[in-house]
């Protein structure tokens, strides 16, 4: 085992092979969520067999696998049955217990690996990384402080006040703004502690923001290492909701050195597996502004979602490449695109009531990929799908873009 804590030889999984008992090439995965089931479709695409591991019967890619083991996590005999059933492991949420990557890891290649889902699931681990690689890839994070005892707040309180205003991130469990607390001022921040219950933070100085982007990158068993170009994500609430994925959707310099900085923040990792890497363009005074890198997440993500459709290898087929050292194809992006997420609101009324969307003029609009994930309860802010556009140039994926937001009342393209 190597210090990151997989089996570090991996002997190719062919895809469609069978195994001298028969047993079909099949590739396991840890959660079943919507990732999970673009992870198994692209790895049936490919002729492999699939096992989730999920406790919801309805999960969106167990309802998709070939087998769907449904126990927690934690269950020593539902772990066994996914190794027992799978060829390589890989994960799908980044909340997945170390443990349960490290009981697999015993019998079974396992990427990402259980220490790297670690650092990536702990704001103050991952950000020693970044600035323990930040000589290399030449960008840092933002200005900030840890907050796990009372003394700490005191002394934030006294001697960071440049900290302020700030956001107040729990160290764990946070996702799509959740587990946050932006404060103006040093009472705030005591309130904000007190509020989130006391427990390990980061306070991170409030950026003025002029963009923000995210880098996907793949990294194999052997250490090859290939990338997507940065895509331009626009949050509203939190929560990502449209990504804008085309040459000149941010400064050509900036879009280099962000994509530099993931590859290396990847490598300095051993990364293996697909990992995403988000940005904050800052505006510094500069016509095109700084790059300050914000966070990782251990996984394909949302805003990776584009390559579905747009790119000849989606994020979702290099997660099975790496999984099975496959070679890795440099992927090409073929045409322009925007992705705009499908909220449950798309289902909700004014009122709170069930409405559906007109999918029939919707997909009447020319360039238009409907993913939906299989979730039967539509609720306020729950990744229910997407939607990407994609056409022949910039100007006709952004009038389409326009128009379906406007027909399914989506926001955050005011800058189109
Ligand atoms: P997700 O997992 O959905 O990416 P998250 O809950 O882990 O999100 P962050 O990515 O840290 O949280 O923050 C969510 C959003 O809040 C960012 O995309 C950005 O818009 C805003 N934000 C976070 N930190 C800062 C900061 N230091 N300055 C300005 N804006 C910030
Ligand atoms: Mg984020």
């Amino acid at each position: 085992m190597s210090a990151a804590g997989h089996v570090a030889a991996l002997s190719p999984v062919y895809p469609g092979s069978a195994d001298a008992a028969g047993q079909r090439a099949t590739l396991g995965v840890l959660g079943g969520g919507q990732l999970g089931r673009m992870f198994v479709h692209a790895a049936q695409r490919l002729g492999y067999f699939t096992a989730v591991l999920d406790p919801d019967a309805q999960s969106p890619a167990g309802l998709v696998s070939h087998h769907h083991i449904q126990t927690d996590y934690h269950d020593p005999a539902g772990l066994a049955q996914l190794a027992e059933l799978s060829q390589a492991i890989t994960t799908e949420f980044e909340n997945v217990p170390a443990q349960a990557l490290q009981a697999l890891a015993l019998t079974r290649p396992v990427a990402p690996g259980a220490a790297v889902v670690g650092i990536a699931q702990n704001r103050i681990e991952e950000k020693a990384h970044f600035a323990a690689c930040a000589d290399l890839a030449g960008v840092s994070c933002a200005p900030y402080a840890v907050i796990e005892t009372p003394a700490q707040l005191q002394a934030v309180q006294a001697e960071r006040a440049e900290l302020l205003p700030g956001i107040l991130k729990t160290a764990r469990l946070g996702y799509d703004g959740k587990g946050q607390v932006r404060v103006q001022n040093a009472a705030e921040l005591a309130a904000a502690w007190a509020e989130l219950g006391g427990v390990a933070c980061v306070l991170e100085k409030m950026l003025p923001l002029m963009a923000e982007c995210s880098v996907l990158v793949a990294r194999g068993w052997d250490g090859q290492v290939v990338s997507f170009a940065p895509q331009r994500n626009v949050h509203v609430d939190g929560i990502l909701a449209v990504t804008h994925a085309y040459e000149g959707n941010m400064p050509p310099a900036l879009a280099d050195r962000a994509r530099e900085a993931a590859v290396s923040i990847a490598q300095h990792l051993g990364y293996v597996g697909v990992l995403c890497v988000e940005f904050f363009v800052v505006d510094d005074g500069s016509a095109q502004g700084g790059l300050v890198v914000n966070e990782m997440a251990p996984r394909p993500h949302n805003s990776g979602h584009y390559t579905l459709d747009a790119c000849d290898a989606s994020q979702f087929d290099l997660q099975v490449y790496t999984l099975a050292g496959l070679p890795l194809p440099e992927p090409r992006q073929h045409s322009p695109a925007i992705m705009l997420n499908l909220l449950g609101d798309v289902w909700l009324n004014a009122g709170g009531g069930q409405r559906e969307p007109d999918w029939r003029s919707v997909l009447s609009l020319p360039g238009t990929h409907l993913h939906l994930y299989g979730k039967a309860q539509a609720r306020p802010g729950r990744k229910m799908g997407h939607l990407t556009i994609t056409g022949p140039d910039v100007a006709r994926v952004k009038a389409v873009a326009r128009r379906a937001a406007g027909l399914l009342g989506l926001p955050g393209l005011d800058d189109l």
